[in-house]
């Protein structure tokens, strides 16, 4: 649906034809990076109607432009292990598009960490932070660095190493860095400690996802997963689907699905499944949260774990077979990639009724269009887990000010940005002709926003 969108005139014609061309160029000059060009792919062809209706995008060369991070950064990460052996990881910041504010976005520790993985995450940043209504740019950084199985003291060296070099680059009005897949409270802590050393001062607002008794936000480590169930509140809501009830599958049990998992039970849902990378558990009387907390965020254990102290439950090895359970929500959160094609159908013949991304990236472009083929309600990442970022935006604010918001505030201000990304979303589908697909409202609503700022800033 998607990919295969008719060319209804002689301007659709044309748009198509830049996006391909446009397309081809960053295959081209960007070798190997299959997640990168799979992340273009999805937003320029779902721009294809607002290039369409817009030639002024085209005549700017937005999309050339946009397509090339204005900055690409990679270092290399020293440290010494517990034995005593130097080992070296690679590290990368990518400062994508700094039109609408300094460029914002976290940064994952993961062994799968490459160019491509950092450049489509900073992509698809850059339509996210401008749909939160925020003055955030994107960008996006990491290591391939595996922080599984690693001292606390081989975490704080390798953090150390990795922002001696990173501060150089980074600032509470250049770049924004905050946490992402294997980059959590400690991580920051460990960060935020390395710059301030090495830049002689408090700069507060160098880095979000910070301690509560220093500088950070309260609700920051709830935002994500409460954003996105709040965001499949809006989608069912306009359908009258009622949220209390139903049955949940979350994947993952990181800080995204962690909160996810205690906005929808706060709601009256039962969650029945979680995971992590190396399977996942069924509990058809409900996951205990309290349990799936003490593994992942005291313990730092493996989710295998939780049928130790729920018999009951089952424990299944393996990540995908968690799609063939059935639900009437599923929210992935644990990875990019992780719904195919197979696992989409699978959800729709088990009736599915919607699907809304706390990860980034999860669902293959076959799978978001087997969604949408099938009228599921579809929230897409960019969209979905914009609250997050929306929080660490308003703990910018908040460091700016010296001023410390209640949970409450935040929480309450967190709640309406997530109505007011579902709202936009919505209004430019129907206003370019896709009512109801929330891919092509997103992608359009997040891209106009950057793509005008471009214009009226001259060549950049
Ligand atoms: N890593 C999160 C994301 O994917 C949060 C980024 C941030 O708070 O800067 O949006």
């Amino acid at each position: 649906m998607l990919l295969t969108m008719e060319a209804k005139d002689e301007a659709t014609r044309n748009a198509k034809e830049y996006v391909n061309e446009i397309y081809e160029t960053v295959v081209k000059r960007n070798p190997h990076e299959s997640e990168f060009h799979q992340a273009v792919l999805e937003i320029l062809h779902s721009l294809v109607p607002i290039l369409a209706k817009n030639p002024i995008y085209q005549k700017h060369s937005i999309l050339e432009r946009i397509v090339e991070p204005e900055r690409i950064i990679s270092f290399r990460v020293p440290w010494v292990d517990d034995q005593g052996k130097v080992q070296v990881n690679r590290g990368f910041r990518v400062q994508f598009n700094s039109a609408i504010g300094p460029y914002k976005g976290g940064l994952r520790f993961h062994p799968s960490v490459n160019a491509s993985i950092i450049k489509f995450l900073g992509f698809e940043q850059i339509y996210k932070n401008a749909l939160t209504g925020q003055p955030i740019g994107g960008g996006k950084g990491g290591s391939d660095f595996d922080p599984k199985g690693k001292s606390d003291m081989e975490i704080m060296r390798f953090t150390q190493s990795f922002m001696t070099e990173l501060y150089r680059h980074i600032g509470p009005d250049i770049d924004v860095p905050a946490g992402d897949i294997g980059v959590g409270g400690r991580e920051i802590g460990y960060l935020f400690g390395q710059y301030k050393r090495i830049r002689g001062g408090n700069e507060a607002g160098v880095l979000t996802g910070k301690g509560i008794g220093y500088g950070g936000s309260l609700a920051r480590t709830e935002a994500t997963g409460y954003g996105t169930v709040y965001f499949v509140q809006e989608m069912l809501q306009d359908k009258g689907i009622e949220l209390e009830g139903s049955t949940v599958v979350v994947s993952g049990s990181g800080n995204v699905s962690i909160y996810a998992i205690e906005k929808v039970q706060q709601l009256g849902a039962q969650v029945v499944a979680c995971s992590d990378s190396n399977g996942y558990i069924y509990d058809k009387n409900g996951i205990n949260l309290d349990t799936v907390k003490r593994l992942k965020e005291v313990e730092g254990k493996r989710i295998k774990e939780y049928v130790e102290a729920h018999p009951h439950a089952e424990y299944v090895e393996g990540c995908t077979g968690i799609w063939s359970i059935p639900c009437d929500i599923a929210l992935p959160c644990a990875t990019q990639n992780e719904i195919d094609e197979e696992a989409a159908k699978q959800l729709v013949a088990n009736g599915v009724k919607a699907v809304a991304e706390g990860a980034n990236m999860p669902s293959t472009l076959e799978a978001v269009d087997v969604f949408l083929s099938n009228d599921v309600l579809f929230g897409p990442a960019k969209a979905a887990n914009a609250g997050g970022v929306a929080v660490s935006a308003l703990e910018m604010a908040q460091n700016s000010s010296r001023i410390a918001w209640s949970f409450e505030e935040v929480d309450a201000k967190l709640h309406d940005i997530m109505k007011n990304i579902y709202q936009q979303s919505v209004q430019a589908a129907e206003e370019y002709g896709y009512a109801g697909n929330l891919v092509i409202g997103a992608n359009i609503a997040g891209f106009k926003k950057v793509a005008d700022a471009m214009i009226v800033q001259g060549v950049i």
